[in-house]
């Protein structure tokens, strides 16, 4: 299956706001390959791990092969 690269994933991780404050600057962020039971139970192919740098705010974003983003937590 054709999916996005990590650079874009990444791309689409930095746009997204944080969800607790809405700011878009992040302390630390990294993308991981999903585990095949993610990419099959919810369809996402990259995890971003992003740590807001206004509220410290952690949060795990999903990303789809077409750089939609399928989850959040
Ligand atoms: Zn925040």
């Amino acid at each position: 299956m054709a999916k996005i690269t990590r650079e874009r994933a990444t791309r689409v991780a930095k746009a997204h706001a944080c969800s607790h404050c809405q700011e878009y600057t992040y302390r630390k962020l990294s993308v991981k390959p999903a585990s095949a039971a993610i990419t099959k139970e919810l369809g996402a192919v990259w995890i971003a791990v992003k740590v807001c740098g206004v509220c410290g705010y952690q949060s795990e974003i999903g990303i789809e092969a077409d750089g939609d983003i399928v989850f959040e937590s």
